[in-house]
């Protein structure tokens, strides 16, 4: 078996940074070897500056490592960034150009036209875009990918197996978790007994991130999904996982057991199936006419599937169904790692070729 790759994580004290150190305990292939916070964390124990939210406790061994400054040396290989945007616009490509592999969780970079916006079953091919950005910013061993806005990711995942019937216009609405606006995140007083119809960025986010993401990779560039989209953001007061319901125009019109089949046997391309944080089965379908739902059904292929339920015939645009997915695990740090295993596995990790 191969040395373990040390990994970095940054923004290791927030709800994301807190996922990836629960995600990586026991990984096969990575090990938190360096964690990074504020000024308000660094210097300080892990164990005694993290305010754990996840369950469980801190791994004994990322517990007493020392916490970090941003913008110091790092050792680790690979990073991963749970940082704010704000924090992540010059520190994730200062480490790509210092030869790091950095898989980021922030929106700073999604959009740039060399940055791939991955979902592994989705568009691996879209991998290819770290040659390109490589020769663009004379970067020899670093990189930069990007995973997506967790509310945009279950609605990309349930319309990639239907793009074969053509997917021409689609009618948005979400209900997201607590824990999607990190911590400490809404307060208690706004949120409790409550539903609060907006949330900040989001409703431009989504339709722009979907077409990059279902678009095709034609060797130089990403071409976009020509999908005309409407989307409407809200705030639930559940703590995990974001549910939307999509309504869907598709060009092809076909049946609700064709849409089904298709979602049942999605996959995505070898290697993907085969690394070690997929799911068997990446898009769940419930045929339960109440599911899915957020407490029932988060932890689905090990909280890293897509659950799809309630497909029915929609008057205005043909269908609409929901699909919910974990959003600090498949929406955040777990589609992170399994994007770090597929570049691992592609060769975009130097010195570290991992068999699977
Ligand atoms: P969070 O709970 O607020 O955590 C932010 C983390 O970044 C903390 O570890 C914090 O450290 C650190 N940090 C803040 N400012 C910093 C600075 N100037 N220098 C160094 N470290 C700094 O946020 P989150 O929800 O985990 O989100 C992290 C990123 O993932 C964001 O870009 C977010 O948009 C994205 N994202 C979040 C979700 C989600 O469901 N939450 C899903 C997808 C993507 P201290 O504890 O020391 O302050």
């Amino acid at each position: 078996m191969n040395k373990k790759l040390n990994v970095a994580i940054l923004g290791a004290t927030g709800a994301v940074g807190q996922r990836f150190i629960q995600l990586l305990e026991n990984h096969p292939w990575f090990k938190v070897a360096e964690v990074v916070a504020s000024e308000r964390s660094a210097g300080r124990r892990y164990g005694d500056a993290v305010h754990w939210v996840v369950d469980g406790l801190p791994p004994q061994d990322v517990a007493n490592l020392i916490v970090k400054p941003l913008g110091g040396h790092l050792d680790s290989p690979l990073v991963f960034s749970a940082l704010p945007k704000e924090a992540a616009v010059e520190i994730e490509p200062e480490l790509a150009s210092a030869g790091h592999v950095v898989a980021t969780n922030a929106s700073a970079y999604r959009m740039e036209t060399d940055v791939p916006l991955m979902l592994a079953e989705v568009n691996s091919s879209h991998l290819g875009l770290i040659d390109i950005q490589r020769k663009a910013r004379n970067w020899t061993s670093g990189a930069l990918a990007a995973n997506s806005n967790c509310t945009i990711m279950p609605v990309v995942m349930a319309l990639a197996p239907l793009l074969k019937f053509g997917v021409t216009r689609l009618h948005m609405v979400s209900q997201q978790a607590t824990s999607g606006a990190g911590y400490p995140g809404v307060a208690s007083l706004d949120i409790l007994d409550n539903v609060i119809p907006y949330v900040s960025g989001d409703e431009d986010k989504m339709p722009i991130e979907a077409r990059k993401m279902l678009g095709q990779f034609n060797g130089q560039a990403i071409v976009d999904l020509n999908v005309r989209a409407s989307t409407t953001c809200t705030r639930v007061p559940v703590i995990d996982s974001h549910l939307v319901h999509i309504s869907v125009e598709l060009e092809s019109k076909p049946s609700m057991t064709e849409i089904i089949d298709s979602w049942s046997s999605f996959r995505g391309l070898d290697p993907v199936p085969r690394l070690p944080s997929s799911p068997a089965l990446p898009v769940q379908h419930i045929s339960l006419q109440d599911r899915p739902q957020p407490r029932r059904d988060r932890m689905a292929g090990n909280g890293m599937a897509s659950v799809v339920g309630r497909l029915r015939p929609c008057e205005i645009l043909g269908y609409k169904f929901f699909t919910l997915a974990h959003n600090t695990i498949r929406g955040a740090a777990g589609s992170s790692i399994q994007n770090a295993e597929l570049m691992a596995v592609c060769g975009y990790i130097d010195g570290f070729s991992p068999e699977i």
